[in-house]
């Protein structure tokens, strides 16, 4: 099967090529892929650092395949053989504490596709049957779009306990996340300031500020009433420590993303005073992924897809990452 497999670190070691097909293992199901996402994650796994470092090589990459399930492992549902499926990248243990609460999210053995084992950016990926859900007749690009993000946003959003009453603040507004972040809270009804780096889309209810850096950022939100809540998407610990900064008496920051700048820096003293709380959220539940799919499917939320590729083009649509126009980068497998 053709597949985009990272044989050495850096984007010159990512091949595409042909490999051998995987079978399904007991539980497992085999996936003909139609489309995958890019992810800041596959950029960590190519260059060998941080949450990347994991990956042991060679390792077809790909977190978020969305396709058609054209094979069983022994013990699957024989219903599931032709379902249109999409794939949650975090995969939990499936016997631990966490996950027998349904919080597979904060299941401290996860392992995640296309790091730990082999991805859907290829013509076939298997996974654990439990981790492809069902897109119904949402298309694969679509689901793709939405599997990672959305749920993961979903769950910041309930760890923050985000009404309609609430005053948000939404950080690093211009990517993916920040996107499905600020669609979830007018969504909710809640009043939203949408912080970003550059100018975005105008939006109706969406108060905008546009700061290219988190000192001037900060500078902008001391002119602003507190906020109730501060959901930091852009993983940068200035902008984080500006969105607790804003924050009033009993205010809740999440963030979602520690990948480009690690340091965080508050003021204790405040945090403790104005009894506010800080909270990091990595992944999602399967609930999450549940209820994600159905704001996408009902018209609720729509992903935005900025550009799509073949497969064979993979390393030019990752060459052209982070600079490509706003929303996500889509393969097209077939
Ligand atoms: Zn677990």
């Amino acid at each position: 099967m053709r597949a985009a497999q990272l044989q050495a670190s850096g984007l010159e070691g990512l091949r595409v090529g042909d490999i051998a097909r995987p079978v399904p293992g007991s539980g497992e199901v085999l996936i003909a892929v139609e489309a995958v996402s890019l992810n800041q994650l596959d950029l960590n796994v190519i260059a060998g650092l941080g949450p990347g470092r994991a990956a042991r090589l060679p390792r077809v990459l790909g977190l978020d395949p969305a396709g058609i399930i054209v094979e069983l492992g022994e013990g699957v549902d024989a219903r599931r053989l032709g379902q249109a499926v999409v794939v949650k990248p975090n995969i939990p243990c499936g016997d631990c504490a966490r996950c027998a609460m349904g919080h597979e999210a904060d299941c401290p053995a996860q392992s995640v596709l296309g790091v730990h084992r082999d991805g859907g950016a290829a013509e076939f990926v298997v996974v654990p049957s439990r981790n492809a859900f069902d897109r119904h007749d949402l298309d694969a690009a679509t689901a793709s779009a939405t599997v990672h993000s959305l749920p993961i946003v979903i769950n910041a959003f309930d760890a923050a306990a985000v009404t309609a009453a609430d005053r948000v603040l939404v950080t690093g507004a211009g990517g993916t996340l920040g996107h499905a972040a600020v669609a979830y809270a007018r969504h909710l009804g809640a009043s939203v300031v949408a912080a970003s780096r550059a100018e975005l889309p105008r939006l109706d209810g969406v108060e905008q500020i546009v700061a290219p850096d988190a000192a001037r950022l900060a500078g902008r939100l001391a002119d602003l009433d507190a906020f109730d809540v501060a959901i930091d998407v852009s993983g940068h610990g200035g902008t984080i420590a500006a969105g607790v900064a804003a924050l009033g008496w009993g205010g809740r920051a999440v963030f979602c993303s520690a990948s480009v700048d690690a340091r965080l820096e508050l003021d204790a003293r405040d945090l403790y005073l104005k009894r506010k709380q800080l909270r990091g959220v990595a992944s999602a539940d399967y609930e999450h992924v549940r209820r994600a799919l159905r704001h996408v499917q009902n018209g609720t939320i729509a992903p935005i897809i900025g550009s799509r590729h073949p497969l064979d083009d993979i390393v030019g649509a990752y060459r052209g990452f982070g600079a490509s126009p706003r929303g996500k980068v889509v393969i097209d497998v077939v």
